[in-house]
């Protein structure tokens, strides 16, 4: 699970892992941080994945 808040709201809710919640299941807005949890996979969470030889 990964806890999620909305920043326009403050509503704090949790998902599944393998859900991605890009909108806020309150208020529908896409502004939301996760507070715990693993971070997903991927490239949303800045470009840090160059590689160094
Ligand atoms: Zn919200």
């Amino acid at each position: 699970m990964r806890r999620y808040r909305c920043i326009m709201c403050d509503h704090k809710f949790e998902v599944e892992d393998k859900v991605k919640p890009y909108k806020c299941p309150k208020c529908m807005e896409r502004f939301v941080e996760l507070l715990e949890g693993p971070p997903v996979k991927g490239k949303q969470w800045g470009s840090k994945s160059f590689s160094v030889k």
